[in-house]
């Protein structure tokens, strides 16, 4: 691959990140610039302590001392500014290039600092420190870093000029500058890219993950959904059902079955149309939906045949919701055929404290659905074993009523 191709690929990279190594940098800062101003205090207190004979040293300290001062100063500010930085989500266009702000001054001021070691050394560590040190601190895109160095190295060694006579003690601090330059740059485009592409690494992966989750998602709801109706397929619901039961076994609480039909399906589909009855079936499937409860499971069982899963409802109360239910039905006119359906429901119920398999329900359900449908239809029929349980209770009149055909 051409270099300029690897160039405008990595340029296309660095856009992706940019953002969030705006983010980290601040992090970063907003620690780091807390740590520069303990060191500029220590600096302050060590330089300030330290008493010279000579004027030339004594002018050197002191001058050093402040430039620490300032430092500790500006530094604070930036601590504060980071802060206030990283409270915005969408912080302005100055605050925006704060790590590379940070980083000149950091540059300059290491310039500055070089220049007065003049007066009592030769070397230029305050220069090489702070290059190296902010190419490891910060995530700097490599075009910045480049040019924060360039610009940082052109003013030391132009500084270095009026410092010494001395030509080879200038040429080899400014070659020994521009090596350090040099390598903090090397070491600033790799740990940029490394962040880069772990960066780039972890979004595929947590995008590949979300992926896998709504495909995990999406197999659940083919497996256990009716496509139709987006109620529970048979399947799941006596899962479902099984798993009430041995919870109704174990709490000694009642459960209760509603099996319901609608009413001479077959004629609404001859008459308006198979789409019609599919919208029929949708509707009735939202009106049962909604009247309820949020524990309560309904599920499509087969064509156009209903199943309610009642946890903890007596015989009694889940006759009188299959009667509300049965009402609201033949009460709610469906658009696509200008009329309400009805239906009819068979009920079973294992009372509180006793045993039943979900077998042995179902097959009373559907016992009772079958006695509906034979007594005229558009009626609740409760199965022969509840009729006692019921009788005996606190309603001796719904079975009469379940039983009488509607009008
Ligand atoms: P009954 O009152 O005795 O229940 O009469 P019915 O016509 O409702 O019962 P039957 O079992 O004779 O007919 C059920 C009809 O339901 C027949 C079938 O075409 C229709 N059906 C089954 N599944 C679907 C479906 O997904 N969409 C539509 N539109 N119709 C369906
Ligand atoms: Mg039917
Ligand atoms: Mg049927």
């Amino acid at each position: 691959m051409l270099f300029s191709d690897t160039l405008r690929r990595w340029a296309a990279e660095d856009l992706l990140v940019q953002n969030a190594a705006y983010r980290r940098n601040l992090q970063v800062l907003g620690v780091a610039s807390w740590a520069v101003v303990a060191l500029n205090l220590l600096h302050v207190l060590v330089f300030a302590l330290l008493r010279f004979d000579d004027a030339q040293r004594s002018t050197w300290a002191s001058q050093i001392t402040a430039a620490h001062g300032a430092m500790a100063v500006v530094m604070s500010a930036t601590g504060l500014l980071t802060r206030y930085a990283l409270k915005n989500a969408a912080p302005r266009l100055a605050l925006k290039f704060l790590p590379e702000g940070v980083s000149v001054l950091i540059l300059a001021w290491a310039v500055a600092l070089t220049l007065m070691d003049q007066a009592i050394s030769t070397n230029i560590n305050a220069f090489i420190n702070a290059a190296v040190g902010i190419s490891i601190v910060f995530l700097l895109r490599p075009l910045s870093t480049l040019v924060i160095l360039a610009l940082g190295w052109c003013a030391l060694a132009l500084a270095l000029g009026w410092t010494t006579d001395n030509a080879a003690l200038l040429a080899t601090n400014r070659m020994n500058a521009a090596s350090a330059s040099a390598l903090s740059l090397l070491v600033s485009i790799l740990l940029w890219r490394r962040y880069v592409q772990a960066e780039l690494l972890q979004r595929a992966l947590e995008e590949s993950n979300q992926q896998l989750e709504r495909q995990r998602a999406e197999l659940e709801t083919l497996a256990t959904r009716d496509p139709l109706t987006g109620l529970f397929n048979r399947r799941e619901f006596v899962r479902l059902a099984e798993e009430e039961l041995a919870r109704a076994r174990r709490n000694h609480s009642a459960l209760s079955l509603l099996m319901i039909d609608l009413d001479h399906f077959k004629t609404i589909n001859d008459r308006f149309g198979h789409p019609a009855g599919d919208d029929v079936l949708r509707n009735v499937a939202e009106l049962m939906t909604h009247a309820v409860r949020q524990t309560d499971r309904i599920a499509r069982f087969g064509g156009e045949e209903f199943m309610l899963l009642l946890p903890d409802t007596s015989a009694a109360d889940a006759l009188h919701l299959a009667n509300k239910l049965r009402h609201k039905l033949a009460d709610t006119p469906i658009a696509s055929i200008g009329a309400p359906v009805t239906a009819s429901m068979g009920l079973a119920c294992m009372p509180a404290g006793k045993t039943l398999a979900l077998d042995t329900l179902l097959r009373q359900t559907d016992r009772a659905l079958y006695q509906a449908k034979h007594m005229g239809r558009n009626r609740t029929v409760v199965a022969p074993l509840e009729l006692e349980t019921l009788a005996s209770a606190h309603h001796p009149s719904t079975t009469h009523k379940t039983n009488t055909p509607a009008p």
